[in-house]
């Protein structure tokens, strides 16, 4: 397979984490006879500084014309003074908006190594494997006006949503939730919100056509406290733009470890942008001691997601899952008798296991 992948580092650690995973995405090319094509262009602060904006033009046409797009994180304190067009935030809002990515995917799934970080009880976050999809480019975020009036006496913001919106949201919830148990929970505010109940009228149209999928209407706020008393009740949440942005984040520290999740912004073609969740740590970038994972992981989505590279992808998360219970990990995760890496290492670690993995296969093969 020969696919153009479009490499944004970004600010901070994002160079130092975007080498590691594409160091393993050569491994894996190499290992599996692809041929991944990778162009690296600029977005964030490090644009701003060359371009004189976030998100230069020949980015957005090289993450148009590209097969998939990997973002490390963009940001830091030497842009935080600049005015708002010139903030490297800008720049990832505007690269979701303009290439129509609107559904956010967050896979939150306990790494069994990892269990003790969770600021949850083991009994309660162990049997964790939820997908969170938000919607990303409507609602209130984007509805106008947005406004201060009298004087900065009052304000306006709008949630307005089409209806074509909503649907592709959802059927992004059927079909992911199709994909894994079968279990849809689809937040809202439905006893107080308009747009709500239009949004359960559309969740009840679309699961008629997904007769195998169990559907559940849950309230947000009856969503927030259930996502920490009873995590693994869930399976795929699906929701709008506000809400998810709020629960993904909530959901994300239940593994404790911000470092690990991947997440990505897809849209209907299968173009998508992937990315750790975190940011990009400037009190740590240059040290070398960012925990590449979130970022590998990141890959590993894109290749199942995008590409359909499902063996690829299993065989990356294999590899991490491998290297954590070894007992290796960065500063920022506190494994219990591990041994402590940098990045490079960590990377290293990840690719020894791939390879091993590799000629572990041979062997069998051989003796088959
Ligand atoms: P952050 O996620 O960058 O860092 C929070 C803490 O987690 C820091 O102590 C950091 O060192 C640590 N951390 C984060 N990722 C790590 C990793 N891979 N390995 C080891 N430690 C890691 O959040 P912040 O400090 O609030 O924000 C820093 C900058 O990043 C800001 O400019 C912010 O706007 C930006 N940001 C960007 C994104 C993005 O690009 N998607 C997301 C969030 C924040």
């Amino acid at each position: 397979m020969k696919k153009q992948i479009t490499l944004l580092p970004g600010d901070g650690i994002g160079p130092e984490i975007m080498e590691s995973a594409k160091e393993v995405l050569q491994v894996i090319a190499e290992e599996f006879n692809h041929d991944f094509i990778f162009h690296e262009h600029a977005i964030g602060g490090n644009a701003v500084d060359a371009y004189g904006e976030p998100l230069p033009e020949e980015t957005l046409k090289a993450a148009e014309e590209g097969d998939a797009i990997l973002l490390g994180a963009v940001g830091g304190p030497k842009w935080e003074n600049h005015p708002v067009y010139q903030r490297p935030e800008q720049g990832l809002l505007k690269i979701r908006k303009s290439l129509g990515l609107f559904a956010n995917l967050r896979p939150i799934k306990l790494i069994p190594a990892l269990i003790h970080a969770s600021p949850l009880k083991e009994e309660i976050v162990a049997a964790s494997d939820i997908v969170i999809i938000r919607e990303l480019t409507g609602g209130l975020y984007f509805g106008k006006p947005s406004e201060r009036r009298n004087n900065g006496n009052s304000v306006v913001d709008t949630l307005s949503y089409e209806r074509y919106e909503m649907e592709r949201i959802i059927e992004k919830g059927f079909e992911t939730a199709m994909s894994r148990r079968k279990h849809l929970t689809s937040v809202d505010k439905a006893n107080v919100l308009e747009s709500s109940r239009m949004w359960r009228e559309i969740v009840e149209e679309k699961a008629k056509n997904y007769p195998e999928v169990t559907v559940e209407h849950v309230l947000v706020d009856a969503a927030a406290m259930k996502l920490i008393t009873n995590p693994a009740s869930f399976d795929t949440i699906v929701t709008e733009n506000l809400f998810g942005d709020i629960l993904s984040d909530e959901a994300s520290v239940i593994t404790g470890s911000l470092g690990m999740l991947p997440s990505a912004s897809v849209r209907e073609d299968g173009l998508g942008l992937y990315e750790p969740i975190h940011g990009s740590a400037p009190d740590i970038a240059g040290k070398g001691i960012a925990n590449p994972l979130g970022m590998i992981l990141s890959a590993s989505f894109m290749l199942r997601d995008s590409f359909g590279l499902e063996v690829e992808a299993n065989a990356m998360e294999q590899a991490v899952n491998e290297a954590l219970e070894q007992g290796y990990h960065t500063a920022d995760l506190d494994l219990k008798d591990g041994t402590l890496v940098s990045t490079k290492e960590m990377t290293d670690v990840v690719i020894g296991s791939l390879s091993a993995r590799s000629i572990s296969d041979d062997i069998c093969y051989m003796y088959v």
